[in-house]
């Protein structure tokens, strides 16, 4: 990474300003938690501004949709490339969310469940598939068992080395990541709801 191109994001910057220092081939860091935003796509080419810029720890900081149809097919293209047509069935949506918490997403009958977790200095997302046993709880006891899955992950750290979680080796958010990000950028774009 060339730090020499990062930027600190400021609170008086237009949007039109953030997707041109993208297109000039700068990458934008939070001004909270010093850590560059992650853009859809993930990769700009020379000119390139992207469709979606947002702070991964807290999307308070930084939510930008340029374009949420355009987004959304651009996406939706880079999936149909990369795994074969994708029914629209089988697109991830939001299904329930804890406020700078967790996002419970569903896809194809699988629930995802993503938790913003951080550790003083340290933010990640953790995503995990529920298992059966979990996906049952939770159509048993709703939002309160997410609430409660979600705090034993950030509780128990499992991106750590040292770490006992039983969630350890269970997270997805790499291979995963695109397409959680979409699906949260679509149930923004369609909400009333503010994060
Ligand atoms: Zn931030």
């Amino acid at each position: 990474m060339n730090t020499s191109r990062q930027i600190v994001h400021q609170a008086d910057m237009k949007s039109t300003e953030v997707l041109r220092l993208y297109a000039d081939g700068y990458r934008l860091v939070c001004r909270y938690c010093k850590i560059e935003f992650t853009t859809i796509p993930e990769t700009l080419s020379p000119g390139e501004a992207p469709m979606f810029v947002s702070c991964p720890k807290n999307m308070n900081h930084m939510h930008l949709v340029t374009d949420p149809a355009h987004a959304m097919r651009g996406v939706r293209a880079r999936m149909n490339l990369r795994d074969g047509v994708v029914s629209p069935k089988a697109h991830m949506k939001v299904v329930d969310h804890e406020p700078h918490f967790w996002f419970l997403l569903e896809e194809a009958g699988a629930l995802f469940l993503d938790v913003n977790c951080s550790h003083s200095f340290l933010g990640y997302s953790f995503l995990i598939q529920l298992n059966t046993n979990e996906s049952a709880k939770y159509r048993e006891q709703g939002h309160d068992f997410i609430n409660k899955t979600a705090q034993a992950i950030q509780y128990t750290a499992p991106i750590f080395q040292a770490s006992q979680s039983p969630y350890k080796g269970r997270d997805l958010s790499q291979s995963h990541r695109d397409r959680v990000m979409a699906a949260v950028a679509a149930w923004r774009a369609g909400s009333d709801e503010q994060p």
